[in-house]
């Protein structure tokens, strides 16, 4: 196995800690080079999603101070997943390992030595996970458990507490870049791929600066995403409390009948309109279950493209690495 490490760091108005990223990530790269453990020719690669502050000209500056950093820019923003799926397609032809991780400094970059010794013990997939989410609000972290739960009851394996941190061999990034999906949901994928993999731990720690970018809107899409596109169990589940509700309005019918015979009054409105907005309200919850799954394949049909690259300084960088 060669040796040449790619680090892919999505930026989406990043400029409070872009500067400190690069700095930690150039220092942990120069080291690895120095133990020999990874290629001189390493390079840390910014993907720039749609950011409208000053990330990308901060990107383009680092690029002149050191060859190895280095940028993706995106037409517009197009997501996180998406920026992630750039940069490994594009890193994939040049790139023995790849690591992936947020620019924001919230996952723990001495990691990076630990992981690239796992790959160098023979791990294809070097999974990063959070032993304590301290830094996360209560909310979120029942959710996420509420998440992993679901998921796992679904039949849908997910490392718990690990997101997008890890690294990958170039094999593994050619195999998880197979799924042609347009709506990825990456971490429920790379389980899928097989290979030999391990898991370092690590604490997650406050952002550096800024904000996040996923608000309690964007969580809540990227969970319906992430069950939709691995298993239509919601759908066998209102199947069956399909049959569940229609089997016990034959039996109310038949009470109905009974008391109609035996006393032929049949009382109660109040149940009528109580049963009259409870189905109503469970028909338009089904009815849209089905029809986020008929989205998802009007969506697929169409082939559009995750991204689009406006400028592609990682590539153009390492042809001419090459040429000379
Ligand atoms: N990000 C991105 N595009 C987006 C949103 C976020 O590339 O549309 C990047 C962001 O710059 C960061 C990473 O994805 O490096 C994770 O985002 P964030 O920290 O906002 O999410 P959180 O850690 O709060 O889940
Ligand atoms: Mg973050």
């Amino acid at each position: 196995m060669g040796n040449r490490l790619t680090i892919v760091s999505p930026c989406y108005n990043e400029e409070d800690v872009l500067a400190e990223a690069a700095k930690l990530l150039g220092e942990i790269l120069d080291k690895l080079i120095a133990q020999g453990k990874i290629a001189a020719d390493s390079k840390i690669l910014f993907v720039n999603d749609g950011s409208v502050d000053a990330t990308w000209q901060m990107i383009k500056e680092l690029e002149h101070k050191s060859p190895k950093y280095t940028g993706i820019k995106f037409s517009r923003n197009f997501g996180h997943q998406n920026a992630l799926m750039a940069g490994l397609k594009k890193a994939l032809p040049w790139s023995d390992m790849v690591i992936t991780i947020d620019v924001d400094l919230q996952d723990d970059v001495e990691k990076i030595y630990e992981m690239v010794d796992c790959y160098h013990a023979g791990n294809d997939i070097v999974y990063a996970v959070r032993n304590n989410r301290d830094t996360d609000s209560k909310f979120k972290r029942n959710t996420a458990l509420f998440f992993y739960w679901m998921m796992k009851k679904m039949g849908v394996e997910l490392v718990p507490n690990h997101a997008d941190y890890r690294l990958m061999s170039q094999r593994a990034v050619k195999a998880l870049l197979e799924y042609r999906e347009e709506n990825l949901f990456i971490r429920g994928i790379i389980p899928k791929l097989g290979f030999k993999n391990t898991k370092v731990y690590y604490a997650r720690k406050e952002r550096y600066a800024g904000v996040s970018h996923y608000p309690l809107k964007k969580m809540l899409n990227f969970a319906i995403n992430g069950i939709t596109s691995f298993t239509i169990v919601p759908i066998k589940i209102m199947l069956y409390l399909g049959i569940v509700i229609s089997t016990l309005s034959g039996l109310c019918l038949l009470w109905v009948l009974y008391s109609f015979l035996t006393s032929h009054t049949v009382s109660g409105w109040a149940s009528v309109m109580m049963s009259l907005w409870f189905l109503g309200g469970f028909q338009l919850i089904t009815i849209s279950i089905v029809g986020t799954y008929i989205g998802k394949i009007f969506v697929e049909t169409k082939h559009r493209p995750r991204y689009i690259i406006e400028e592609d300084d990682y590539t153009q960088g390492m042809t001419n690495q090459l040429a000379q």
